[in-house]
């Protein structure tokens, strides 16, 4: 069993610093103790045993160290309805409600206790501390003084005051903790003594803030330990007043920002590894889909030569299935090379005044020659058609739209393109019966690689048609978007500026 907290916090740590806080705390002159979340005692200080005229059992007593406790009317409570018992119950802190302690030898003491619930870092309560104030010994103003001090004692964060020359004139427990120098160390010694000679230009402007009633928010630098090491800090500084208003010092609160320096600079490699790990993979894609293409052109021409030859009926067949598996390989290559031109920025285009229709019916000739058995209908709703670009790419994209309309769709597909102007825009609007795509996934489908697995998970892809497709839309001016239901089908639409 422990003496004290001081040793509690011993056998649990074995760092000077947290050993030191604890005989801080241990010392201070209000009552202060901590339960878990369960109620049970899991620290105190010496001043809460003088109040409670006992100790305590860590672990063993529930709710508060008292032996009885009553109201301010006289009637006695039960401990688990205790001010403390009430906030681990609710969660929430009760300020100020005055209760009786009775102490064993029969002495009675008024107290306010200020019970206030902790959390851990996901938002659980953890447990709660309550501050005891003995109000039988002191005025209201001290009763709020003694409150506050014991606030800034077991704070996290260092809490100083300095005057307007910059002297110190406070020094909480953490600052002690932070910095390395006890109060009579730093007491009375200027501000300079924490900060890094080549920062001091940063008091002046702080003081500059401070003098004109300007506070300071989260400024985060680099200040000075006692033994010279640097600590990377979080800085809110406030004028302090007096009781006209006049500005007569300021209050800093450091925060110690070391881990959130680590993890911001542990993300910072992250990213830079997977930024490398990503441009190795987009140059393997370069290389592989470039030397495939060369093979691949071979092959075709081959095969051309082969279809032309006088054979049996069996091996044209199989010739003239080839070449249409050599097609649709020299596709997926061609997009992947198209990938990688793009992520270099190296995509060409050509620039020239075209006609949109004859791109589309382009489009919709070669798709119903390679997948009959598709309806698909086209309805030119305009007689502007005049837009600004590249062609061919603009065909690349209705090929890879009426190419999913029927991939994502059952057998026989029913595909609607539509044609429409509005305004100084041409709509184009590719719509199917088909799967359609949950909400949640309408947004990341033109991403790279992006597919959405439970469409149809035998249904192959690579996962860049709409992104090249978005890329090239951009390119010429124009917008890409999806409206889509599933079980229902989706809609398709790209806009290009028109050309007079
Ligand atoms: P791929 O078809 O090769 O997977 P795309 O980039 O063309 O690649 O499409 C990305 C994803 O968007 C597809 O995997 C599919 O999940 C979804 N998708 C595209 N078009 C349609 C469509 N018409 N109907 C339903 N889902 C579609």
């Amino acid at each position: 069993m422990f003496e004290n907290y001081s040793q509690y916090v011993a056998a649990q740590t074995d760092g000077d610093t947290d050993q030191l806080k604890a005989s801080l705390y241990d010392n201070l002159p209000v009552a202060i103790y901590t339960c878990d979340n369960s109620g049970y005692i899991t620290s105190f200080n010496k001043a809460a045993v003088s109040l409670w005229g006992r100790e305590p059992e860590i672990g063993k007593d529930l709710w508060c160290g008292s032996w009885k406790i009553f109201n301010s009317s006289g009637e006695q409570i039960s401990l688990d309805s205790c001010p403390m018992a009430r906030t681990l119950k609710e969660g929430v802190a009760i300020e100020g409600e005055a209760i009786i302690i009775e102490r064993p030898d029969g002495s009675r003491v008024n107290v306010r206790p200020y019970p206030t619930p902790t959390f851990d870092s996901n938002g659980n309560l953890s447990g709660a501390v309550n501050t005891l104030i003995n109000i039988d010994i002191v005025t209201e103003a001290e009763e709020k003084q003694a409150l506050l001090a014991s606030i800034v004692n077991t704070s996290d964060d260092a809490i100083i005051s300095k005057t307007l020359d910059g002297n110190i004139t406070s020094w909480n427990l953490s600052a002690q903790k932070m910095f390395g120098y006890t109060p009579e160390e730093a007491l009375g010694k200027h501000i300079s003594i924490l900060i890094p000679p080549d920062r001091l230009q940063e008091e002046t402007v702080i003081i500059t803030n401070i003098r004109n009633g300007r506070k300071v928010d989260h400024f985060e630098t680099i200040r000075l330990r006692k033994d010279g090491s640097e600590i990377p800090i979080s800085l809110t500084v406030s004028p302090v007043l007096d009781s006209t208003g006049k500005v007569i010092g300021a209050s800093k609160i450091a925060r110690d920002i070391t881990s959130q320096i680590q993890a911001q600079q542990e993300n910072a490699r992250l990213y830079e590894e997977i930024k490398a790990l990503n441009e190795k993979k987009d140059e393997f894609i370069g290389i592989a889909s470039h030397e495939l293409k060369t093979p691949l052109t071979s092959i075709n021409g081959y095969l051309q030569i082969l279809s032309r030859l006088n054979t049996d009926e069996v091996s044209k067949k199989f010739v003239s299935k080839t070449i249409q598996q050599v097609k649709r390989l020299t596709i997926l290559v061609s997009d992947m090379l198209d990938v990688s031109k793009i992520e270099a920025g190296k995509l060409q285009f050509s620039s020239e005044k075209f006609n949109i229709v004859s791109a589309l019916a382009n489009a919709i000739e070669l798709i119903e020659h390679t997948h009959p058995g598709n309806n698909i209908s086209f309805n030119v709703n305009s007689n502007r058609s005049t837009v600004y670009g590249d062609p061919h790419r603009v065909e690349q994209v209705m090929i890879n739209l009426l190419t999913n309309a029927i991939k994502y769709s059952p057998a026989q597909a029913q595909i609607e393109v539509t044609l429409t102007t509005n305004n100084d825009e041409i709509h184009v609007s590719v719509k199917d019966k088909g799967y359609g795509i949950e909400a949640s996934k309408v947004n990341q489908i033109f991403s790279r690689f992006y597919r959405v697995e439970s469409t149809n998970p035998t249904i192959s892809g690579l996962g860049i048609g709409l992104y090249i497709s978005k890329q090239i839309i951009e390119r010429h001016n124009g917008k890409i978007w999806v409206e889509s239901e599933p079980g229902k089908g989706s809609n398709f639409i790209f806009s290009l500026p028109l050309k007079n």
